[in-house]
Formats: C-alpha cells, sequence, structure tokens
C-alpha cells in the first residue's frame, strides 16, 4: 500500500470500525459510521475486535488501523495522575479514547497500554454531565481541562466531530477552559464556532528532525504551524509543548530552527502558555520502542533514574536543553505567555528561568492568569 503525501489528518490511517452491541442504536454511533463510510462489524459488549493478529505491541502498526466505538463504563472527567516528587500544573483529564492512529517513537501510550486498536467512547452525554457535576461541586475552583491523556485530542475529530460539541459547551463555562493538544492538523471542525476564549488550541512541537524521524503519521511541522495560524484567525487562543525535547546532533540548530518559524507564523500575543519537558520515560517503554524502532536512537543516551522512576537525561544535560530553548522563547514570546516545566524540580526551575513556581503562586496559578487576563 502506497503512504499519502500528508498525514495532516491521521485518521486516514483507521480502515475499519468495530461498535459495541448496544452502542448501535446510539444516534452518535450513526453519525460516525455515516462519515467514516468504512466497513464496520458489530461485537458483544466488552469483546475485543477481531482481525488483528499478532501479539501487543508488535501488532500496533495493525491495531491502529482498527477503530472501537463503545461506551465509557468508567468516569471520563478526573484529574491529571501527576506526581508528587515533581511540579506538576494540576491539569484535569477528559477520557475521550484511547490509542492514536500516529505512532511516536517515545509514545507512552505503547507502555501504558496493553490493546493495539483505538477506542472511541460514544456515550458522550456523560461527558457534559460530569463536567457540569464537577464545576458545581466546586464553584469557586477554576478548571484548565485537556483531552489528550490517552490520545490525541484531534486525530479523529473529522470522523467524531466532538471537538464542536465541546468548544460549544466549554464556551458557556465561565470556571473552565479546555485545552485540545494534537500533532495532527485537523482543524476544519474548529471554524465558525462561538467559542469565546474557552478552548486552547495546542500544538506538540519538536526539533524538524525529531518531527520527521521519531513522529510516524503526523502533520508535518509546516502542516502544524499553518493550522496553528488558521486557529489564531478564528480567534482561538493558542498553546505549545516542547515535549519531549530530545538531545540529538544538532539539537541546537533544530530547536532555534523551529522556534525561530514558529514566531514568524503564529502570533505571539494569541499564545497564552508554552510548555517545557526533556524525554524522560519508564524503562519499559525503552523495551518497546527499540524492537518497534530498531532505527531509532532517542533511547541510547545517558539517563538517571528520576524519583518518579521514569528515565530522564542528567541535570547538566537538562539545564544546558532549557537553558537553550527558554533563552530563545524569551526572545519572542510577549509578557503574558506563561513558559513552564512540565515535571520538573524547583532547582531546574531556579537554574533556567531564575525563580521557583512558588514565587508567582504556583504553576497552577500561573497557568490560570493566563487565561483569566
Ligand atoms: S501523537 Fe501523541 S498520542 Fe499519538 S502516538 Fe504521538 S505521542 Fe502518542
Amino acid at each position: 500500500m502506497t503512504e499519502p503525501h500528508s498525514w495532516k489528518d491521521p485518521s486516514i490511517y483507521v480502515h475499519e470500525i468495530h461498535v459495541e452491541e448496544s452502542c448501535m442504536d446510539l444516534a452518535y454511533t450513526r453519525e460516525i459510521l455515516g462519515r467514516a463510510k468504512l466497513p464496520y462489524t458489530v461485537i458483544a459488549d466488552r469483546d475485543d475486535p477481531q482481525g488483528i493478529s499478532g501479539v501487543y505491541p508488535d501488532n500496533l502498526v495493525q491495531g491502529k488501523r482498527h477503530l472501537l466505538l463503545c461506551l465509557n463504563r468508567g468516569h471520563f472527567f478526573k484529574p491529571c495522575p501527576g506526581t508528587k516528587e515533581y511540579r506538576c500544573c494540576d491539569y484535569q483529564v477528559l477520557n475521550i479514547g484511547m490509542g492514536c492512529p500516529m505512532d511516536c517513537v517515545y509514545c507512552i501510550l505503547q507502555a501504558y497500554l496493553n490493546k493495539p486498536w483505538l477506542t472511541f467512547f460514544v456515550n458522550t452525554e456523560n461527558v457534559f454531565q460530569e463536567m457540569e457535576t464537577a464545576f458545581a461541586a466546586e464553584p469557586d475552583r477554576f478548571f484548565r481541562i485537556g483531552t489528550g491523556e490517552f490520545t490525541d485530542s484531534m486525530a479523529l475529530d473529522r470522523l467524531t466531530c466532538l471537538s464542536p460539541q465541546l468548544v460549544e459547551f466549554m464556551a458557556k463555562q465561565k470556571q473552565a477552559v479546555l485545552e485540545l493538544k494534537t500533532k495532527s492538523a485537523v482543524i476544519s471542525n474548529l471554524e465558525n464556532l462561538q467559542h469565546n476564549g474557552r478552548t486552547i488550541l495546542a500544538w506538540s512541537l519538536n526539533s524538524p528532525v525529531v518531527m520527521q524521524r521519531e513522529e510516524i503519521r503526523t502533520a508535518t511541522f509546516d502542516e502544524r504551524l499553518s493550522a496553528a495560524a488558521q486557529c489564531a484567525e478564528w480567534g482561538y487562543k493558542l498553546a505549545f509543548h516542547f515535549d519531549p525535547i530530545i538531545d540529538h546532533p544538532g539539537w541546537e540548530e533544530g530547536y532555534e530552527e523551529t522556534i525561530t518559524k514558529l514566531f514568524q507564523k503564529v502570533p505571539a500575543e494569541n499564545i497564552v502558555w508554552i510548555s517545557l519537558g526533556a524525554l524522560r520515560y519508564l524503562p519499559s517503554l525503552k523495551t518497546i520502542g527499540t524492537r518497534r524502532f530498531p532505527g531509532s536512537r532517542i533511547f541510547y543516551q545517558e539517563f538517571i533514574e528520576g524519583l518518579d522512576n521514569k528515565k530522564r537525561y542528567f541535570r547538566p544535560r537538562r539545564v544546558a536543553l532549557y537553558k537553550h530553548i527558554y533563552g530563545l522563547l524569551k526572545k519572542y514570546t510577549v509578557p503574558s505567555t506563561c513558559i513552564y516545566f512540565c515535571m520538573e524540580s524547583d532547582e531546574i526551575w531556579q537554574e533556567v528561568m531564575g525563580y521557583v513556581p512558588e514565587e508567582k503562586g504556583g504553576i497552577p496559578l500561573m497557568l490560570d492568569r493566563t487565561v483569566n487576563n
């Protein structure tokens, strides 16, 4: 099979849909099947989709072509796990589905999940109910919400059309914002929506060579930037995530090229936050990543084990990476943009940024301010 020229819309990788019996009567299921125009099979509730051979994770390449539409029998809305050892940003997660049609070498989902197919939960009325209940229970709290813990927020949006429902729900909320984080460039569903500044579109960026080599089936850098610029034109606020920052030959020039192009294309005043996080991974991910992507070198560096049992670069190396990137970002960002570390210690904050989050009220408050000013 020939590969398409662009993975702007990675949902084109999906070739077959499986539907749990009890979801067949839902109007939303019918809508998705109608839009997808793909062959589908109906399976018993809680059964596994058939037709995917091999063993996990070797069967991920094949498994990612299969999409299961089913019920979420747990909660959609919950706090991001974070860890107590490092400073985290106090995010809330909306669990809209599992798995991703793209395939990044460093993707943590390879180690977290154990099913090769993609899952999307179709009982979305519960999404809104759960959020309303959570907001009402804590009327004085501000919620920053994301959908990308176990999936990419926009990769399947052409099929699911979930984003307009979320954006329009969020537009009515006074105490919450939603961040849709992606490596795709699927944005057409976002046009002409009354978003009221309550949805932030976010892209993960990296050095050009990392985006090309380590992020398979993702939108190109130019496609991501064009999508971000278009969303800015539609009035959306934007965010960017340099995560995972990867130490590789030419990294200084690579990250400089990315940052320079980013600010040539995207208005700085639309950017609410930018996160930085150096590569970190559970040891099991290295076993999977090196087996699935034998050509990649990203796991062959010197790492230490952090307090959260994840491998990370030695501190001086992390500081060097961060200082360079932070210095470049400071050249272009406006003062209202919050640049923050995802899961780093106060020592790193102090060494790179010259302050610790507590001095500015803590990371959650620093981020909340950017969307409430
Ligand atoms: S885009 Fe995100 S979720 Fe998808 S494979 Fe890459 S890292 Fe994983």
